[in-house]
């Protein structure tokens, strides 16, 4: 029998490829979503493990480990970088298994740098075109929160209850009011009432371990299930692209991939590919991806594809406040962060950061660390300091710049013979100045808080926190762009990205919920070329 050429070839199912799967199901096309890992079934996560049952008691990211394989750590080379660290899984639903689920929209301002700050460039495409989609996405996914009446973090209209703030949250509201700052409930896709049948939170703290009743969004609790609905779903695990394939006129007529389990490499054929690897193995599938007519790599005439790779920088606070110290130690983890600091200053560029709070949870003793001694006056005072704890993560801004970069090693392979990704990254002074000023600021506010500091934001930044975005950029001018404003290549018109990697630039805002509503505009936009018969 002549292998099936299908409709549509989505690769990746993590935040991106998950929305684009669902909608083009549903929107009749017949769809193959590759994914290089296989699915972990929630009963097999270890959220629920203690620290005792794990052989380094959970610091060497046992309860992660499920998610990445151990071939995948080496199989990437950091060249002439700054302490930077790229994120990449291999799991069916990619991070949606175990992230911590923030979703915040970009602003108006967000998207203008070059019109509005002679910096970086202007994305192509306006806030009141992205809003539909922002909209749509809140609802799919279902989102706590409030509309908070911030220009910077401008809302939705269809919010779940808001998660409620808890006493060390209050405090810290109280007392950074004086420095402008405002303390909001989170927005997170996390179901705070039952929704879309999913079960509400039952505040168990283990998120980012991944959640066993899918009451945080994830590709595989919501999309997968309806895409499956359809009949439309054929999806591959442990298929792993190893390059797209184009036709003699440079048009994307499929995928080979090398079966993770066997090792049988095969050819997947299909009229549409949408590449949704995230942002490091997106750019290095496009640059392994050479023939006659894309010599340097699929859609990358421009040669952008590997370079303005950036995404967050950031660090903590970890402070012990005396009001709530000697009360009697409880489990507060709750949803993990249920609030948020939103960026204040919105005047100067060194503004672009935020706080994230209480994201590493209440229950684990991190004060154990600082508290000088032993036997039972040690563990007493750590007892006495648990109910105090109050940690800010600062997430900042960093520019995107041509010659931060992942390139492809063609003498290093991987296990399955893949050439590996190379990094290449240094902050710029730009992403300096905004770093100082979020450590400046988390410093202010340990002084403005009473309480045992533990931690502070260290000297030297660090990145990017699992929000690398910019590899594959779209924008108006092909010369200097690989995708249009719909996540289509310039140079190849059935070749889409839709993963991080498409952001011309970034802001303080974690990227996921941005990355949902590109995909879901050019799921749109695919259905309707489908219709004209143009794809
Ligand atoms: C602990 C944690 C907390 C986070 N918290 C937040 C948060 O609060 N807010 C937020 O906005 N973001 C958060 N993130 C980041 C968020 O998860 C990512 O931005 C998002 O998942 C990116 O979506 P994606 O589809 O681009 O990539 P991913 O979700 O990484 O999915 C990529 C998929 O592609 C597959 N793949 C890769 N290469 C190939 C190949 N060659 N062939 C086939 N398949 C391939 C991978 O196996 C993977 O399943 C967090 C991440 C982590 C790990
Ligand atoms: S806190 Fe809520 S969303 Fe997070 S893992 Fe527990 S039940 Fe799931």
């Amino acid at each position: 029998m002549p292998n099936p050429i299908y409709d549509v070839c989505v690769i990746g199912s993590g935040a991106a490829g998950g929305i684009v799967t669902k909608e083009l199901c549903e929107g009749g096309a017949k769809v193959i979503l590759l994914e290089a890992g296989a699915e972990v079934k929630p009963g097999r996560f270890r959220s629920h493990c203690w620290p005792y049952e794990m052989p380094f008691r959970g610091f060497r990211d046992e309860k992660q480990e499920l998610f990445y394989p151990p071939d995948l750590k080496d199989s990437i080379r950091y060249e002439q970088s700054d302490n930077v660290g790229v994120d990449r899984i291999r799991v069916l639903g990619g991070r949606t298994v175990h992230w911590n689920a923030v979703v915040l929209r970009y602003s108006p301002a967000d998207l203008r740098e070059q019109s509005l700050n002679g910096i970086e460039t202007d994305w192509p495409l306006s806030y009141d075109e992205l809003a539909p989609y922002y909209e749509r996405i809140e609802q799919m996914i279902g989102v706590c929160g409030n509309d908070d009446g911030i220009e910077t973090l401008p809302a939705g209209r269809h919010y779940l209850p808001p998660l409620p703030l808890r006493c060390s949250e209050q405090i810290l509201r109280r007392d950074i009011a004086g420095m402008g700052a405002r303390v909001i409930s989170v927005r997170k896709a996390l179901l705070t009432r039952d929704y879309d049948n999913r079960p509400a939170c039952h505040y168990c703290g283990h998120c980012m371990d991944g959640c066993d009743v899918s009451a945080i969004y994830s590709t595989p609790g919501s999309m997968l299930p309806k895409a499956r609905r359809t009949g439309n779903l054929t999806l591959r695990q442990n298929a792993l692209a190893r390059e797209i394939l184009a036709d003699r006129s440079g048009l994307a007529r499929g995928v080979s991939i090398i079966d993770r389990a066997t090792g049988r490499e095969e050819e997947i054929s299909a009229r549409v590919v949408v590449v949704c690897c995230a942002t490091v193995e997106t750019a290095r599938l496009l640059l392994n991806s050479k023939s006659a007519t894309h010599p340097d790599g699929l859609a990358n005439s421009s040669g952008v594809v590997g370079r303005y790779l950036h995404g967050h920088s950031g660090s903590q606070l970890r402070v012990y406040l005396k009001e709530l110290q000697g009360q009697a130690p409880s489990n507060q983890d709750g949803a993990l962060d249920q609030c948020l600091v939103p960026r204040w200053d919105t005047k100067s560029f060194r503004g672009t950061y935020d706080f994230q709070v209480n994201f590493s949870g209440y229950m684990f003793p991190f004060q154990a660390h600082a508290v000088p001694g032993y036997g039972s006056a040690f563990k007493r005072r750590v007892r006495e300091m648990q109910p105090g704890f109050l940690m800010l993560g600062g997430f900042c801004k960093v520019t995107a710049h041509p010659d931060n970069r992942v390139t492809v090693d063609p003498n290093r392979k991987d296990a399955h013979g893949i050439p590996i990704p190379v990094v290449q990254f240094r902050f710029r002074e730009m992403d300096r100045e905004i770093y100082d000023a979020m450590r400046t600021s988390a410093l202010s506010i340990a002084d403005r808080l009473k309480g045992d500091v533990t931690l502070t934001p260290s000297v030297e930044p660090s990145g990017f926190a699992s929000h690398e975005c910019g590899t594959v950029r779209m924008g108006q001018d092909r010369k200097t762009s690989a995708l249009n404003s719909y996540c289509q290549a310039h140079d190849v018109k059935n070749l889409f990205v839709t993963d991080g990697s498409t952001f011309p630039t970034s802001s303080e805002k974690n990227p996921t919920l941005t990355i949902m509503a590109l995909s879901l505009r050019a799921a749109d936009y695919i259905k309707e070329r489908r219709k004209r018969g143009e794809l």
